[in-house]
């Protein structure tokens, strides 16, 4: 009863004010290893309220979080994992981001590839020590490495010899997200924010104009920002070095292997952002340009339609893709 009181006040607000603003509301959990953030700035759904609404789709990143983790037992890819090449029944979701998986693999020719799974096991970027491993055996799991080995048929996935194991790490943010924006919008959000680990969607305007994203500083301290892009329905997303690493003689360890080399790139790039109509697409190529480096990084993007992208090397130099001027616009901080 309440509820429905409080909705109804707040359509009239908005039926004779312009420019009228709901309080925000957020919730903060921690999914993915990372910490995800979804704030409700407008909804018009008179059955729930944005907590719940939000507490719906915290759930619904738990069961995807319990289908694609390599690291729950029992999950889709855990089955997988440890299926010695036989074929395992899937979710239909977990069918379709595999196959959104390979297709990448494709287009990146094989810079992205989620067979790396046992390199990055290997390396332990998120141990409590992680060192450099020794090269004989990332040279003996290199030959594990093959995304040409996944088949998937309707909802069965095979994952052939030699081929070994698979993460989804560099796209299931993306493509949950993807499925966040559905469930936000069948429910009624007109206006939000989603943010897994940096892995950002715009829903809707913020007040009638679009919503400003920062572009942070790979080289800045505390979530310094570059400048920022202007965006409505749309995602952007960053794969950087500066995100999970460890440093070893001096070195610098980075999480995005080059699975040519089983090593962490080393290209000069220091972060690609993305932005894109889905999410899917933007953690996809955000990996897949990071490993291919400025030039055919920048060559992939500039041939999709409606993705565009922001290099950043460990100068500090900016490079932009074609639709920047014509559409796109970066706001220097
Ligand atoms: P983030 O960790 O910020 O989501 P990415 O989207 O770039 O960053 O994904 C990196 C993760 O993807 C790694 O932690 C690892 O699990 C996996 N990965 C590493 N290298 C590759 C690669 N070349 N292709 C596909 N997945 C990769
Ligand atoms: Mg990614």
């Amino acid at each position: 009863m309440k509820k429905l009181f409080l909705s109804g006040l707040i359509f009239l607000c908005c039926m004779f004010t312009t420019s009228c603003s709901q309080e925000p509301v957020d919730g903060t959990r921690f999914l993915f290893n990372t910490i995800c953030t979804l704030t409700v700035y407008s909804e018009e759904n008179p059955d729930e309220s944005a907590e719940e609404i939000i507490e719906g789709a915290f759930d619904l990143c738990e069961e995807y979080e319990n289908m694609f983790s390599r690291t729950i037992e029992g999950s889709d890819i855990d089955r997988i994992n440890n299926s010695n090449g036989q074929p395992v029944e899937v979710s239909p979701d977990t069918a379709d981001i595999i196959g959104e998986a390979v297709r990448y693999g494709e287009i990146s020719g094989g810079a992205f590839d989620i067979t790396t799974a046992p390199l990055s096991i290997l390396w332990d970027f998120e141990g409590d020590a992680p060192s450099v491993p020794p090269a004989g055996e990332i040279e003996e799991l290199l030959k594990t490495v093959d995304y040409t080995k996944i088949r998937v048929e309707g909802s069965t996935v095979t994952l052939e010899p030699p081929a070994k194991a698979i993460d989804l790490g560099a796209i299931a943010k993306g493509y949950i997200t993807d499925r966040l924006v559905e469930y936000l919008t069948d429910n009624g959000v007109t206006s939000a924010i989603i943010s897994l680990g940096g892995n950002i969607y715009a829903i809707g305007t913020s007040d009638g104009r679009p919503f400003r994203i920062g572009v942070q500083d790979p080289a800045g301290e505390g979530g310094a920002i570059l400048g920022y892009v202007e965006i409505s329905n749309k995602s952007v997303v960053t794969s950087g070095d500066y995100q999970r690493f460890f440093v070893q003689d001096g070195k610098v360890y980075h999480h995005i292997l080059d699975p040519e080399t089983g090593y962490p790139t080393d290209n000069g790039l220091a972060s690609v952002t993305i932005i894109s109509d889905r999410s899917t697409d933007g953690d996809a190529l955000s990996t897949s340009c990071f490993v291919l480096g400025l030039e055919d990084g920048m060559e992939l993007v500039n041939g999709i339609d409606g993705v565009e992208a922001i290099f950043v090397d460990h100068d500090g130099n900016m490079y932009f893709s074609d639709g920047f001027g014509t559409g796109m616009e970066f706001v220097q901080a």
